[in-house]
């Protein structure tokens, strides 16, 4: 029974997040691509005047991405909304890198938020108010687990 238990630990530290857009409140969830066996999250990525859809884990935590349009390592990409094509880029910089960071709304409540450069490994999780929506994050979380 020890790979069993194994597989709860991993499964309790990685949250599987639910996004919307911050400008049209549609799902960013991808009806039919999955990736880490969970429903991928789906925008549109661009670079050097080309767009391509970019499918990310929903995993929070992990860095599977696939693409066909191919960014190369240390630049920064444009991510836009498969729906209504808002710029998803925010005021904020990376800390770590200096590029813009992205976000997404968490459809509890908060956004996640994530550096623009491939590469960069800069991203968190930001609620405003971190009690309530923290909580129904957790709850949300341990829901799907059952
Ligand atoms: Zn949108
Ligand atoms: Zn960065």
């Amino acid at each position: 029974m020890y790979a069993g238990r194994q597989q709860v630990f991993l499964e309790a530290t990685m949250i599987c997040i639910s996004v919307k857009c911050p400008c049209c409140g549609k799902s960013l969830v991808s009806a039919k691509k999955k990736l880490d066996k969970a429903p991928a999250l789906e925008v549109n990525l661009t670079y050097a005047g080309k767009h391509a859809p970019l499918y990310l884990s929903s995993l929070y935590g992990s860095y599977a991405i696939e693409s066909e349009l191919n960014v190369p390592l240390g630049k920064a990409a444009g991510f836009r909304c498969p729906h209504c094509k808002a710029d998803l880029k925010i005021i904020r910089k990376c800390e770590v890198c200096g590029a813009q960071m992205v976000a997404f709304d968490l459809t509890g409540g908060g956004q996640v938020q994530f550096c623009s450069k491939r590469g960069c490994k800069k991203h968190l999780l930001e609620f405003q108010n971190p009690d309530n929506e923290l909580q129904a994050f957790y709850k949300s979380y341990l829901k799907a687990l059952k």
